[in-house]
């Protein structure tokens, strides 16, 4: 659930999970779970914030979702 009153992840702006939604190729499910919500929940998040590697298209359950490397 989407919440108004929240802040969004400070790496939205720059986030590969933005780029897919943008392009369509990623639910909207994942920005507002994640993005716009629990954003400390998100595997991307904790990973960035560790300085550990993480390819573009783990989504932010920490899944890998090759389909998402052509976008
Ligand atoms: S996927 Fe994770 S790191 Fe990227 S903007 Fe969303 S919450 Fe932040």
């Amino acid at each position: 659930m989407m919440s108004i009153d929240k802040t969004p992840c400070k790496w939205y702006p720059v986030c590969p999970m933005r780029r897919f939604y943008k392009k369509g190729l990623l639910d909207k499910y994942w920005i507002g779970h994640y993005c716009q919500g629990e954003w400390t929940h998100c595997v991307r998040y904790q990973m960035e914030a560790e300085g550990r590697y993480h390819p573009d298209w783990m989504l932010p359950d920490g899944t890998l979702a090759p389909a998402l490397k052509k976008g």
